[in-house]
């Protein structure tokens, strides 16, 4: 068992995470998927808008330049090498930046929940509405941005700080751990991203930020705040400090019903966005199967059609980090150069793993069904699941076989996935996968390769 570092995932090796390491995983897996998202992810499928008011008009923008904004943040958003707004803030962007409806009873914000997947914009979104309400001229905190981890708070700070390059009179603070401040002493910078416990006690105990003075209100991540102990109240407790002329905002990837509770509480009246995943399907993919009677003949079997495999960049899953570092050491002794991706790693050298991988420096990565869930990689045409994936319970575990092999209708190029089978348990679980889709998974003779050549 590795000791925990700072921003590392604990991995129990059975698959079967206790609790707190589950949520732990997610906050990572988050982290991990913002590190290696250095362009947007690719959509087809239509945004969703449900507005608060139906009768009023929905704007969507094609170009930044209809937002309006001002020249230094236009500048800074070219630098960033933007062009035009993502599907998501194409609608997110104009409600995010609209004036408040005024009422006889007083002015209302336009309040928003957003989801969608990983590397859609949605960051880049909350933080041009951010640094386009600031008013420089006050030094006090305007903004306030809430994330469920200190890595992913520095991360957001990142773009945040990027974004306003050319904005420097609009100043940037870390409600972090590690970031005292005295008591009393009030805090000057317009911006403030922290996590909920640290931006709880400036707002409350300590008294630096006046919560009645924030405008804009942001929550990243809701799904892996509310997977985190505790995050779920303190966000509550912050937003109910704030005045209700102040805008919320509310992000996540993910949308269960947990989720959606939790944003009813945090947003009142709320527009809502969202865009679909795309669908994952089996179709473009030839499924076979390998029978071996043991872990070394599925070695000896890999070993066969790893020339085949090779043409393409290819995947290959273990049940166990055991496992799979010992596959990865036998490869490299045959003289393959392999990459090896493993729960021991912290989320920085794992991003630089994915990376290199990505970039075809390594053309077959060896991983572990937890350390890689969530994780896009869409040139891989060849999965081997050494192990086949199951629950806890021994099940076939059908969720994560489609997201390992499944291919989305718009990258639908065609993929090969091949099944290693050592034991009845696994010929078991490959009879209850192909009973799932449907669909048949034919055996693979590791002598004669003709078929997947
Ligand atoms: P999310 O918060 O949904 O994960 P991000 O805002 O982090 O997505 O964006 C994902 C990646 O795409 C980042 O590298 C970001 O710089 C880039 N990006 C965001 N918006 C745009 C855009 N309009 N044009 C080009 N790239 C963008």
């Amino acid at each position: 068992p590795s000791k925990a570092k700072k921003g590392t995932t604990k991995q129990v090796e059975n698959g079967t995470n206790v609790e707190g390491e589950e949520k732990e995983d997610k906050a990572a897996q988050s982290l991990l998927n913002k590190m290696i998202h250095t362009s947007l992810v690719n959509t087809t499928n239509q945004v969703e808008v449900l507005q608060r008011d139906p009768n009023s008009p929905l704007y969507s923008v094609k170009t930044f330049e209809e937002l309006r904004l001002k020249d230094k943040l236009l500048k800074g958003v070219y630098d960033m090498g933007f062009n035009r707004p993502s599907k998501i803030q194409e609608n997110a962007l104009p409600m995010m930046l609209a004036e408040p409806v005024y009422y006889p009873s007083g002015s209302r914000p336009q309040n928003l929940i957003a989801q969608s997947q990983s590397g859609t914009g949605k960051t880049a979104a909350f933080t041009l509405a951010m640094l386009s309400h600031v008013d420089p001229a006050n030094k006090w905190t305007q903004c306030l941005c809430i994330a469920p981890t200190y890595e992913l708070a520095l991360q957001t700070g990142k773009v945040i700080e990027q974004m306003g390059k050319f904005y420097p009179e609009v100043k940037l603070a870390y409600a972090i751990r590690g970031n005292k401040l005295d008591r009393g002493a009030k805090l000057q910078e317009q911006i403030v991203i922290g996590t909920p416990g640290t931006v709880l006690d400036w707002c409350s105990k300590l008294k630096i930020i006046d919560p009645k003075k924030i405008s804009v209100f942001v929550l990243d991540e809701a799904d892996v705040m509310i997977a985190t102990q505790g995050h779920q109240d303190q966000s509550i407790r912050i937003q109910r400090m704030l005045p209700k002329e102040c805008q919320m905002l509310l992000f996540s990837a993910t949308f269960e019903d947990s989720v959606w509770k939790f944003a009813e509480r945090v947003v009142p009246d709320p527009n809502i966005i969202k865009l679909k995943r795309e669908e994952e399907t089996l179709d473009t993919i030839k499924q076979y199967y390998v029978l071996c009677s043991d872990k070394e003949e599925k070695f000896t079997a890999l070993c066969n059609i790893y020339g085949a495999i090779t043409i393409a960049q290819a995947m290959i899953f273990c049940h166990t980090r055991r496992t799979a570092g010992w596959l990865a050491a036998e490869l490299t002794k045959e003289g393959h150069v392999v990459a090896l991706l493993s729960g021991e790693m912290t989320v920085e050298q794992r991003a630089a793993v994915i990376e290199r991988f990505r970039e075809g420096k390594e053309k077959v990565l060896v991983t572990t069904n937890v350390c890689s869930r969530g994780i896009d990689v869409e040139q891989v045409s060849v999965v081997i699941n050494f192990d086949l994936p199951m629950d806890k319970d021994g099940n076939a575990d059908n969720e994560t076989y489609l997201h390992r092999i499944g291919r989305t209708g718009r990258f639908g190029k065609r993929g090969l996935a091949v099944n290693m089978i050592d034991s009845k348990h696994s010929m078991n679980i490959l009879n209850q996968i192909e009973e799932h889709f449907n669909k048949k998974i034919n055996k693979l003779d590791t002598d004669d390769l003709d078929e997947i050549e």
